[in-house]
């Protein structure tokens, strides 16, 4: 038993929909489950642990004063993982940051808005180390499932480094594009299986850029419809708005 890797899990500013995707593995998870220890989960379990193997962190950092929070997960854990967009990006918690942190503290506490602390929300990389990231708004239970094994097998792992678009023509799906809808999914790092295009719904890029998109994007889909690169990127502050923070552009305010 004390030979196993002990795994925990944490979250931070988040709607806590990547932790339940990891309880939604069900059947994988008893097998899971008889593998590691669990030492901390909040969602399912309540014990403490002074070391982990592997700290999984949900949530985007969007309080200064959880910053020792997180640097005290740090320095118990061998290896650190982003848990889905708010973590890996900030997510849609970064939307606040193109209204501005004062108005947006008006409009959802009104009065009360002096009482609670916040800061803009940056991925968790901003504040520590991250050695691996899971993204996706929420995780696929298939790729959180993968990481798992190849970790427990002492194998390396890695996201794909190609766009949405290649699974979502693999499963010969009808290109939005040609519905005369906009996706997102051609500048979108692939493994969600194109979740959403397979259901009809357009891709709102969860799972964050493709590496180098000038370079990588589906071009031929862009050539296709006439489209540029600015224009697709423009589209991409969804779930990545954090890539602005610095300096929102005007289009981006929603003041
Ligand atoms: S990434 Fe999405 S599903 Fe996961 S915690 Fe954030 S808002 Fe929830
Ligand atoms: S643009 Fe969207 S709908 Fe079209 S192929 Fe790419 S992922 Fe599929
Ligand atoms: S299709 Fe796009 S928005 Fe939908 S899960 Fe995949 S990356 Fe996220």
């Amino acid at each position: 038993m004390a030979d196993k890797p002990t795994i925990a899990s944490f979250d931070f500013t988040s709607c806590e929909g990547c932790q339940l995707q990891i309880l939604n593995c069900e059947d994988e998870l008893l097998a899971i489950v008889g593998a590691v220890d669990i030492v901390e989960f909040r969602e399912a379990i309540d014990d403490k642990a002074d070391h982990y193997n592997i700290a999984f962190i949900e949530g985007a950092f969007t309080r200064e004063s959880d910053r020792a929070r997180l640097e005290t997960i740090r320095s118990k854990a061998d290896v650190v993982v982003a848990l889905g967009a708010c973590a890996c990006t900030g997510g849609l918690n970064v939307l606040k940051n193109f209204r501005g942190i004062e108005k947006s503290m008006k409009l959802v506490y009104g009065d009360k808005a002096d009482w609670f602390e916040t800061s803009p929300a940056l991925p968790i990389s901003a504040a520590i180390k991250v050695d691996y990231e899971i993204p996706g708004c929420p995780i696929s239970k298939d790729e959180f499932l993968s990481f798992v094994k190849s970790v427990l097998a002492g194998k390396t792992w890695s996201l794909p480094e190609y766009p949405v678009c290649v699974e979502c023509k693999l499963k010969e799906n009808v290109c939005l594009y040609h519905k005369g809808e906009y996706c997102m999914g051609v500048v979108t790092r692939a493994g969600c299986g194109a979740w959403c295009p397979s259901y009809g719904g357009r891709c709102y890029g969860c799972r964050g850029l493709i590496p180098d998109p000038n370079n990588n994007a589906a071009k031929d889909v862009l050539e296709e419809f006439g489209l540029t690169m600015d224009q697709i990127m423009g589209e991409f502050r969804l779930f990545n708005g954090v890539y602005d923070v610095a300096e929102p552009p005007a289009e981006a305010r929603v003041d």
